[in-house]
């Protein structure tokens, strides 16, 4: 889980600052739309045959560029992906224009671009940027100033992406036992301890008396088992807190089924749903418990990522989309703007920045059983969350959200008395009171970590 690449590689640093400053008052019809600008290009990184680059368009002037379209013409480089704008490439010209989220741009500030591009043979800098029609053409400065080190931000291969069939089988119907029927009686009937009511307890820790048993095993057993228990910091529970209360998700969408806008949208409204079930195993009558912040996670798409925009039947760009940007086989979101990237919360390369980058991906693939969880959000098959919108729960993709919080999983031992609940794969279809009190049990043992 942990990205950490000590990739030596030869890392191509390369500012360009082509700065226009254009105070031409004589004409008024040319000064409407001609504001000062300035153009930066930097090479964020570059492999063999093939490079990241960063754009930033900067109005130097005095009035807000309303509206952009930036050209240039590449030499022997072809963008295969490009992010914070709609782009078209045609032989080696391309053309750039605004998205509907960073249209305007106001003095003094400016827009970013993203892209991945094939270059052969060379790499040249373009040097004939023009925004809206207009060159700005002024003297070229190489300088690695502004770069941000790509060494540590360069993501390991995602190996715990890829799911594997032992680490999430699919629970076939017949092995699923209705979870009502072998989950403790709540524990209020069972358990004369002290009410909340009457004597609150200041930690917030009151699990059910015989779950008590069971709990210390799992916390154990997570102690002894996982490598940096303490240390790591890219939990879901990291990521509601660097987002206060929300999660943004992409969506890589790893088939060539249609998404209609509704299909989207009930995608999300289901997404949504099942989230806040783990969030709401946080509160009592309504209020956080043990300290946990917050009331209400706000759940909300903000990306989509296809290998064909045809996939997508919509047309406006209320979505960032992210067109065959292929990682691990599999439509990525960019990574400029994803947290599994950038644990340190830095989004300033992804255009848009906070407002526009996503905690969590999730993956649906083709054909897929089963599923697979981790920091890096959730992957399932296509069809079966398709297929299981409407579902009270979705059981594997509950399951795996348990991964991303942090949640064991129960593959050779089942805790005292304890053997049907979600995190143990297939034996149960719902967050049972126990997965509740496992989920309550982390957060006891993270919070501090966030002042609580
Ligand atoms: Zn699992």
């Amino acid at each position: 889980m942990m990205a950490n690449p000590k990739r030596g590689g030869r890392l191509v640093m390369i500012m360009v600052m082509l700065g226009l400053v254009w105070t031409q008052s004589q004409k008024p019809a040319q000064a409407q739309t001609s504001s000062a600008c300035s153009i930066s290009y930097s090479i964020v990184r570059q492999w063999q045959g093939g490079f990241q680059g960063d754009i930033v368009i900067r109005n130097t002037g005095t009035s807000p560029i309303n509206n952009w379209t930036l050209t240039w013409s590449f030499n022997n480089q072809v963008i295969s992906q490009l992010w914070g704008g709609n782009y078209s490439q045609t032989g080696t010209a391309v053309s750039v224009s605004n998205m509907a989220w960073n249209g305007t741009i106001a003095s003094n500030s400016s827009v970013s671009l993203g892209f991945i591009a094939s270059w052969m043979g060379s790499n040249p800098i373009p040097s004939n940027f023009q925004l809206n029609g207009i060159a700005c053409n002024g003297g070229i400065t190489p300088t690695a100033t502004g770069v941000v080190p790509t060494a540590t931000r360069t993501p390991a291969p995602t190996v715990t992406a890829i799911p594997t069939a032992t680490r999430t089988p699919a629970p076939s119907a017949t092995a699923v036992v209705p979870t009502a029927t072998r989950t403790p009686v709540p524990s209020a009937t069972r358990t004369p301890a002290p009410t909340a009511t009457r004597t609150p307890a200041p930690t917030g820790w009151n699990p059910p008396s015989n779950l008590v048993t069971p709990l210390n095993e799992v916390w154990q057993h997570v102690e002894s088992t996982y490598g940096n228990l303490y240390g790591f910091r890219n939990y879901g529970w990291d990521q509601v807190i660097a987002g206060n209360g929300s999660i943004n998700y992409c969506v890589r969408w790893d088939s060539d089924a249609p998404v209609s806008a509704a299909l989207r949208d009930q995608i999300h409204a289901s997404l949504a749903r099942q989230f806040k079930k783990w969030m709401d195993a946080m509160l009592d009558n309504g209020q956080g418990t043990n300290g946990w912040p917050y009331t209400n996670v706000n759940i909300k798409v903000v990306g989509w990522a296809v290998r064909d925009r045809n996939t997508l039947q919509w047309s406006d760009n209320s979505f960032d989309i992210y067109v065959n940007n292929i990682a691990e086989n599999a439509p990525q979101c960019a990574p400029p703007c994803g947290r599994f990237f950038n644990q340190d919360g830095d989004y300033s390369d992804c255009p848009g920045g906070f407002d526009h980058h996503y905690d969590m991906s999730l993956w649906l693939t083709k054909g897929m059983a089963g599923g697979a969880g981790g920091d890096w959000g959730q992957r399932v098959g296509s069809e079966y969350f398709v297929n299981n919108l409407n579902s009270e729960n979705i059981h594997i993709f509950l399951h795996e959200v348990g991964n991303t919080f942090g949640l064991d999983d129960f593959y050779d031992w089942t805790p005292t008395g304890i053997n049907s609940f979600i995190m143990n794969a297939g034996s149960a279809s719902q967050i049972t009171d126990f997965d509740k009190w496992m989920l309550r049990d982390f957060w006891r043992h993270l919070k501090n970590r966030y002042g609580y």
